[in-house]
């Protein structure tokens, strides 16, 4: 790992922090324990993994990519990265991403912006970027990446390779710093899907830390992966291959349902009907969320204390306006607005019930269809510096990822081929829980 590293590293710019010292003896560890023929080998013994740098991690600087966050070393692990531990997996460093996960680009970084792989003029998606980059470059074997509105599938896509948003619940999101809590899941960022199944094994189930987590059972996900898809009922948005959708984009998912086709399954056109909404209502409850998350970030708890702080006031005014970055500020006014009252029931309340509507419009598929297929994001990539100055049109790339966040159901990116001369992302998307028909369809594509 630390040799593709060094190769790459210059260019890609994934990283936010390289753990060299500690991995080196944490590989050891491991070496020594196989050499004694101790214990079993962990699921994933030895493997390199990096991990979006909003997951803490023990003595490990974890910043979100803000400065605000930039001295906070955490004394405790996430539950995602206890479990990494104990299915042993060796932690390379922190990847960078979108400020506290706002973005999709990374161009929001407080640091620097990473660099598409593929071509290193464009962005590698976000806010999971630097996950999707090290993995496409090779310089870690997998990744963590959190997605809200499509921070895990949007960079896996642009970036050539399997991203994963899980079920919400399904991943502990103890020790994973809050975006939107209603929305945020863990997810894994891998090179294939048997890779995905791996990791997603390790890192779900039951934690009693996070209140929202699934008490459910965990299946055996690899052995869903039995390249069977015949007889498979998949739906088609027609609002997801229609206006605002790059046609070469297009073309590879029409291809790609070829494909499936030829292996025994049919798709039919469907509708999802409140599409067009989602994307406000998303941004609306996301905001309103972080607005209410981010108040811990005072300088005095969390966050570094500004210099010029004369009181108390001071302390909060300065931190913040010196600490957070542009776009977590704009989300910020935009949340602490819609939850103000006077404007809750137009703005918050209207975008919870848009929610529940967009949740409808799935369930209703999905009592016909067992699975359903789309574009990840409507165009590939596009340049650094494009679009940076534009909130609302990066905004509107989220169209085809944010109703799954919404309704709280799990999805997958897959790549499928190169429009433009970059990656195109393939989309499945399945029921609450059913990350096994996910699988076995991206596996069986694949
Ligand atoms: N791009 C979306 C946003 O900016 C999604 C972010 C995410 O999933 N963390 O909010």
């Amino acid at each position: 790992s630390y040799t593709r590293i060094q190769e790459v590293e210059g260019k890609v710019r994934a990283f936010l922090a390289l753990d060299e010292e500690n991995a080196r003896q944490a590989a050891k560890q491991l070496d020594e324990q196989l050499a004694s023929g101790g214990s079993e080998r962990g699921l994933l013994f030895g493997l390199p993994i990096g991990i979006k740098d909003n997951m803490v991690t023990e003595g490990l600087i974890t910043t979100c990519a803000s400065k605000f966050l930039s001295n906070y070393n955490p004394i405790y692990d996430a539950t995602v990265i206890s479990k990494l531990k104990e299915a042993q997996t060796v932690t390379i460093g922190k990847l960078n991403m979108d400020e506290f996960a706002m973005g999709g680009s990374n161009e929001n970084s407080a640091f620097h912006p990473s660099h598409n792989p593929w071509n290193t003029d464009y962005v590698p998606g976000g806010s999971s970027g630097g996950s999707a980059a090290a993995v496409a470059a090779g310089e870690v074997y997998f990744a963590l990446g959190s997605d809200t509105g499509g921070s895990i599938r949007q960079p896996a896509a642009y970036c050539g390779i399997v991203g994963l948003k899980p079920t919400y619940g399904l991943v502990s999101r103890y020790g994973l710093v809050a975006f939107a809590s209603s929305l945020d899941q863990i997810g894994p960022l891998t090179k294939n899907v048997e890779d995905s199944a791996y990791l997603l094994q390790a890192i779900a189930g039951y934690d009693p830390k996070d209140s929202t987590s699934a008490n459910v059972d965990i299946p055996d996900y690899l052995s869903a992966l039995t390249g069977d898809v015949k007889g498979l009922r998949i739906g088609v948005p027609k609002e997801y291959i229609g206006k605002g959708v790059d046609t070469a984009v297009k073309e590879k998912v029409l291809e790609a349902l070829k494909v499936l086709e030829s292996l025994g399954a049919i798709w039919e056109e469907v509708t999802l009907p409140h599409t067009e909404y989602a994307v406000a209502a998303y941004y609306l409850l996301a905001s309103s969320e972080a607005s209410s998350n981010l108040a811990r970030f005072d300088g005095i708890r969390y966050g570094v204390r500004s210099d010029n702080a004369r009181n108390l006031l001071d302390v909060y005014h300065m931190s913040r306006s010196e600490g957070f970055g542009p776009e977590v500020k704009r989300r910020i006014m935009l949340g602490t607005y819609a939850l103000s009252s006077g404007y809750y029931d137009a703005y918050y309340l209207k975008a919870q019930k848009v929610r529940t509507l967009i949740k409808q419009d799935f369930d209703q598929v999905f009592e016909k269809y067992d699975i359903i297929i789309g574009p990840t994001a409507p165009t590939t990539a596009f340049r650094i510096g494009e679009q940076s100055e534009d909130p609302l049109t990066m905004y509107l790339n989220d169209i085809l990822t944010i109703p799954v966040n919404l309704a709280g159901i799990p999805a997958i990116s897959v790549p499928c081929g190169f429009a433009n001369g970059l990656p195109v992302g393939l989309q499945i998307i399945g029921k609450a829980l059913d990350e096994a028909t996910l699988l076995r369809v991206a596996h069986a594509y694949e």
